[in-house]
């Protein structure tokens, strides 16, 4: 893995072999951090970096930090200052995935929220492919199922919510699939393991809503966005079940890693006639070019490092 020579830690611009974290803290016993999964994007044409979304990135950090009852210091203009400072430091000129972590660092056992320290740090990497197969990706729905809101919230970013999407992603790899679709304890589709999931059914593109046990996308609300305005597409917020995904015309990923993940094949049988569909094709370009600052009409979402 391609790291960042910079890390942004507790408060300033450090060395990545400096920021390092005790065994004894909070974070590291217990998962006690909240984080976000960020990237920037070289654009060649204009030689310049650009990150996508940040603002809505770092609201959706401050809310899962709200959740896990942190106090902060920082609100998202403070936050995108930081980032760009760090960026800026290392000089990317590729694209780059970022993660900033609010954390509670205080030393010592106890298993609690308040009263607890919180500290914050991003380090950078280069960007590699979450899925593989990203045109033809063939999923299989999970014997796992997704954390409850009134478990771990699936709308926060916790650290420790990421043992159940490992145990996800693992279980689908080992089982020799690209990735696997995972139900909510109401037998409804949630979402893959790391990503937001679409499909398209008569025409309409279809996505669970946010009270299915997801994580609020950036992603997703990009595409929902997109394929309104600039493809005029009908886009129907609602619970999915299982047996709708395999007669599903067209099925595709969304996340920050994943991008836009065509999904060919479910548990064997193919979906639409089995390759990527024109909906999802067209979304897939336009998320593209949307995250490297050439769509005009979106440039509010592209932030210049
Ligand atoms: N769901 C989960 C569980 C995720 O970890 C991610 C990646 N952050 C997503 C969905 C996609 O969200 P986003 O588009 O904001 O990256």
């Amino acid at each position: 893995m391609d790291l960042s020579k910079h890390a942004y830690f507790e408060g300033k611009i450090v060395p990545l072999s400096e920021a390092k974290i005790s065994i004894a803290a909070h974070a590291f016993l217990y998962g006690t951090s909240v984080f976000g999964g960020m990237r920037a994007f070289w654009n060649e044409e204009k030689k310049r970096l650009f990150v996508f979304r940040p603002y809505d990135h770092f609201r959706r950090l401050l809310h899962s930090a709200k959740m896990m009852s942190m106090k902060t210091g920082y609100d998202e203009e403070s936050l995108i200052q930081v980032t760009l400072d760090l960026l800026r430091t290392d000089n990317w000129k590729q694209d780059i995935y970022f993660r900033p972590t609010f954390y509670k660092a205080d030393l010592g056992i106890g298993v609690r929220l308040h009263d607890i320290k919180d500290e914050f740090s991003i380090f950078v990497m280069g960007y590699e492919k979450y899925v593989k197969n990203d045109t033809d990706a063939h999923v299989t729905f999970s014997s796992w199922r997704r954390v409850d809101d009134n478990v771990i919230p699936a709308r926060a970013k916790v650290a420790g919510a990421y043992v159940n999407s490992s145990l996800i992603k693992s279980d689908a790899i080992q089982s020799g699939f690209d990735e696997a679709l995972v139900l909510d304890n109401n037998g409804h589709v949630s979402e893959g393991s790391a990503m937001n999931v679409f499909m398209v059914r008569d025409g309409a593109l279809v996505t669970p809503p946010i009270t299915d046990n997801i994580l609020e996308g950036i992603t997703r609300r990009t595409v929902i966005e997109l394929a309104r305005r600039e493809l005029g597409i009908d886009v129907v917020e609602r619970s999915i079940d299982r047996t709708e995904v395999y007669i599903a015309e067209e099925m595709f990923f969304a996340g920050t890693a994943a991008g836009v993940t065509g999904i060919t094949k479910v548990d064997h049988r193919p979906i639409g006639r089995g390759v990527m569909g024109p909906v999802t094709t067209q979304l897939r370009a336009l998320v593209d070019d949307a995250v490297r600052a050439k769509l005009p009409k979106y440039e509010h979402w592209n932030v210049a490092v």
